[in-house]
């Protein structure tokens, strides 16, 4: 593999005295070789007598059995201002009263609960007490169109979808004909009367508020299923990854280990994730990790501007966040100015996951914030954060980082046998996790043999190419789809974008390759400009002069071509293979998870 050279960013060096906590991983390295899973049980209670291992126990009714009710939950932001804090206390009784109201129309254990919202605190009430009762919790993004709510709701056999109005008026109720197996929707918010009278529409005021706020669990084995998560589709038609209880495990400890994550009498953090809940790191990091970690997490309303965004960090001294780079390459756009005279003290760590972070981002976050970026990696099959920049390693820009602690992972390549082999430093390859961790998925929902397909012995092979370092940093290559080939190198799209973002008119950079006779594929590449820049024969030459310069002629474009905006999912990825099939004019594919203004 030609590669840009990782070295031309510079180390980002981290100062022990400079911590305004001391991190909970303190020594990694030695962590990584003592850990073992079962030490995580330390973090959890597992439910009273010997019952098993619950996720909305741990999340929430341990921390009254130890006297933590009364603190803050979450702090909830209207999109109109209004504000609501929940604590811990409340977030028991609300989570039970659902899980009450769900055993009062005969659900309960295996029972598909969807929920389709946006961010609401009757949203974490649903998801927790659907898993207190043992149902099966499926969260979808409230900005889906029909026919992505119906697909999903068929092959996860919805029983009960939580939903407002509106979301139910304008996507759901023509739907309901052909989801015969949907029988109960239940109404959060004021509640039109007509809509009542539809069968099986509940008001949430009605159904759930006036439930017992008591509910004990049923004994459910770390094994029992708790969340059914379809994938990003960004190579394609979504998958259901059915995840367990016990990855509750996995939670308890890459909350505290990657996102730092301190609860304390004196006050914990003040957490921020700005994934949408309808998305796996939405429900894993939005809601899980920090509940069962105990800390106070912020949860805004309203979508993406930078200026809102600005002031929840400001003002609700948010001290943790875990964000995305499509967020953060969206600040970027708009420079450093907006943050000018604001107080961000608080802000202690800042970890992004979803895409490859390039390193321009990384290093962007320290003259913007103060602070570094922490890139981290992981998928919804691996149900937890898996590689990352912890907050005492140092960072080098445009690195995932390294395994957390119980994660055994390599580069692996086929071998003369047939089977996946790992291979050394410095060498390309597929990256594989050795099975099994507690937050694994445990099958796609009606796909064995392509579930099948993610194993080789003992490995788990993650679909994404990267390489490993001298060090034992992890770096991201590309996702074995999008990988292109040309004149004998194999390209990551990755570094490419990286190298094209670089330059100061460059916003969003996504490159494919095109088939060509004599080399195999040319690269092209599309680039969103920052606003002030305009596409022009000039910059084009510009650009292209640039990332021949940054990247070497083998692996630069050879054209690019100027986009307002780039195609990306729901969860903010850019989507390649739209790009690839447009300019092929190959057929688009599943578009059921585009972002639904660019779907033409
Ligand atoms: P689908 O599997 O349906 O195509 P998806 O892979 O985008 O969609 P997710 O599970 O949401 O669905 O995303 C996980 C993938 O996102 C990873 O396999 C990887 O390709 C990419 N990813 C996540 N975090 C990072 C990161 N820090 N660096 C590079 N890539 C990342
Ligand atoms: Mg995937």
């Amino acid at each position: 593999m030609t590669s840009a050279k990782p070295a031309s960013w510079p180390r980002i060096a981290k100062d022990p005295a400079a911590f305004q906590r001391p991190p909970n991983l303190a020594d990694p390295a030695r962590t990584q070789s003592e850990f073992r899973w079962r030490d995580a049980w330390s973090w959890v209670d597992g439910l009273p007598a010997g019952n098993g291992l619950n996720i909305a126990h741990e999340a929430v009714d341990r921390h009254l059995l130890h006297g933590r009710g009364e603190r803050i939950a979450l702090r909830w932001i209207g999109k109109s201002g209004a504000r609501r804090d929940v604590s811990y206390a409340d977030l028991a009784a609300a989570s039970s009263r659902f899980a009450n109201a769900l055993s009062s129309l005969g659900l309960g254990v295996g029972d598909g609960v969807f929920v389709l919202m946006g961010r609401l605190p009757e949203l974490v009430a649903a998801m927790l007490g659907a898993l207190k009762a043992r149902a099966v919790v499926t969260p979808l993004f409230s900005a889906f169109g029909p026919e992505p709510i119906a697909t999903r709701c068929e092959m996860g056999d919805a029983r009960l979808i939580v939903t407002t109005p509106e979301l139910y008026q304008r996507k759901l109720r023509a739907l309901r004909a052909r989801l015969p197996r949907l029988a109960h929707v239940v109404l959060v918010g004021d509640v039109p009367g007509p809509l009542l009278e539809e069968p099986g529409v509940h008001a949430w005021a009605s159904l759930v508020d006036t439930q017992p706020a008591s509910w004990a669990i049923p004994p459910t084995p770390a094994d029992s299923p708790s969340l059914l998560h379809f994938t990003s589709g960004t190579t394609g038609r979504p998958k259901g990854a059915q995840h367990v209880h016990e990855a509750v495990l996995a939670h308890a400890m890459t909350g505290r280990y990657a996102l730092d994550l301190h609860a304390d009498e004196s006050g914990g953090d003040i957490y921020w994730c700005t994934a949408d809940p309808g998305w796996v790191t939405g429900t894993s990091y939005g809601v899980i990790a920090p509940l069962v970690c105990g800390v106070t997490s912020v949860v805004v309303e309203a979508e993406f501007d930078a200026a809102t965004w600005y002031e929840v960090l400001e003002h609700e001294r948010v001290s943790v966040w875990y964000t995305a780079p499509t967020a953060i390459r969206m600040m970027m756009r708009l420079g450093t100015e907006p943050l000018g005279g604001r107080d961000l003290s608080a802000l202690r760590f800042m970890a992004s996951v979803g895409e490859p972070l390039n390193p321009e981002a990384v290093v962007w976050g320290q003259q913007a914030f103060g602070l570094p970026f922490h890139d981290n990696w992981w998928q919804t099959e691996t149900g937890g954060i898996m590689i990352a920049n912890v907050a005492a390693l140092d960072i080098l820009p445009g690195s995932m980082g390294q395994p957390l602690p119980g994660v055994a992972a390599a580069i692996v390549q086929r071998g003369a046998d047939g089977h996946m082999h790992p291979v050394g430093p410095g060498i390309d390859g597929e990256l594989a996790l050795k099975t099994p961790w507690p937050s694994m998925m445990r099958g796609y929902l009606h796909e064995e043999a392509r579930y099948a397909k993610c194993f080789d012995g003992e490995w788990y092979l993650s679909g994404d190419l990267a390489r490993r370092d001298d060090e034992g940093y992890y770096w991201f290559v590309g996702r074995a789809d999008d990988v292109i080939k040309s004149a004998g190198h194999l390209i990551g799209p990755f570094e490419v974008e990286s190298a094209l973002i670089e330059h100061p008119a460059v916003a969003e950079a996504g490159v494919i390759g095109i088939p060509d006779e004599t080399v195999g594929e040319v690269v092209k590449a599309f680039v969103a400009l920052k606003p002030g820049f305009e596409p022009s024969e000039a910059l084009l030459r510009e650009l292209l002069g640039h990332a021949r310069k940054r990247l070497g002629a083998a692996v630069a474009p050879k054209s690019i071509e100027f986009r307002a905006n780039l195609p990306k999912t729901r969860s903010g990825k850019i989507m390649r293979r739209l790009l690839r099939a447009r300019e092929l004019g190959l057929p688009e594919g599943d578009l059921s998870t585009l972002e639904s203004d660019e779907k033409k």
